[in-house]
């Protein structure tokens, strides 16, 4: 909680924009959509996925709660004209969202977002279980190795785990508390989860980061959206390009979420994207990318027929 505190203080010292990987960041031009996936980047760790009419978010949040709130442990609760802005660059009817784990910064504002697009939720039991408290109607729970076909989304749910911040993972309690979750605190961990999303012979992989102890699966993809929060992620960064093998490289989570997204994209103060270049530089597996919020890129479709075939390699 010190450390949070400090943070605070110095969080508008350490900060930089996009201004400097300018040559990185990705978009569409101006135009009707071509057919293909559409990723839009939502800020922290939030995707939308569009394909032929069909929307899937991943980790949507919009709220910004500021730092110090988190940092106080003051009651904390979703920002629902901050939603209804990013609401705005959304599909109205996602088919589904995904939540990678029960963190605020994931997981808060999915209740509401769940009660004005209808989407379905698919998470691990212990966050579908806070959403349901915080007031979603439903929840798919999953565990890793199940499998949803939804539309024209086939969506993998993988193993994964949490970043430590200095040495534990943050709100890690083993199991939810009754009640309403009011504190940051409440919005427990749970059973970190990854997705590998199949659309359109494509495969996209995400996660909110993780540790070195558990590598994504051995199979080749098209795009690898990698939380690169803390140190944590960057470690086993080269053993997660080193299976996926992705053509384009994402690293996410990786901005200020406790600024507004009206605020624009400022890297956060735990981030290294100097060392996130290096490692990538390194592997030469894909072409890294940045996304700027709200700002659409199609994933370009494979010209190279081995992403296209099925993967034989076992992990
Ligand atoms: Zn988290």
């Amino acid at each position: 909680m010190r450390f949070l505190l400090l943070l605070t203080l110095t969080t508008n010292a350490f900060g930089a924009g996009l201004g400097s990987y300018v040559h990185l960041v990705v978009a569409d031009s101006p135009g009707p959509p071509r057919n293909g996936v559409r990723v839009t980047y939502l800020g922290t760790n939030g995707y939308q996925f569009e394909f032929k009419g069909h929307a899937l978010l991943v980790d949507p949040y919009f709220s910004r709660v500021d730092l110090l709130s988190v940092a106080l442990g003051s009651r904390i609760q979703p920002n629902a004209s901050r939603i209804n802005d990013g609401l705005r660059y959304l599909a109205s009817n996602p088919d589904a969202i995904l939540v990678t784990h029960g963190h605020f910064d994931h997981l808060l504002d999915v209740p509401t977002i769940m009660a004005k697009t209808r989407a379905r939720l698919i998470a691990s039991g212990s966050s579908v279980d806070l959403a349901r408290r915080a007031g979603a109607a439903s929840g798919d729970a999953v565990r890793p190795g199940y499998v949803r076909q939804i539309g024209p989304w086939k969506i993998r749910v993988l193993p994964a785990t949490h970043d430590r911040l200095f040495g534990q993972v943050p709100f890690d309690r083993p199991a939810p508390q009754a009640g309403v979750p009011r504190r940051a605190a409440d919005w427990i961990c749970g059973e970190p989860l990854a997705f590998l999303i199949e659309v359109n012979g494509q495969r996209i992989y995400i996660d909110s980061g993780g540790t070195p102890a558990q590598l994504p699966p051995n199979e080749c993809v098209d795009l690898a959206i990698l939380g690169m929060a803390l140190p944590d992620s960057r470690a086993r960064l080269a053993g997660a390009l080193e299976r996926l093998q992705p053509r384009y490289i994402l690293p996410s989570h990786q901005d200020d979420f406790f600024r507004p997204l009206s605020a624009g994209f400022q890297f956060g103060p735990l981030t290294d994207f100097a060392r996130v270049q290096r490692e990538c530089a390194q592997q030469n597996r894909g072409r890294l990318i940045l996304l700027n919020y709200f700002r659409p890129w199609m994933l370009p479709k494979a010209a190279n027929p081995k992403f296209q075939k099925p993967n034989l390699k076992t992990s």
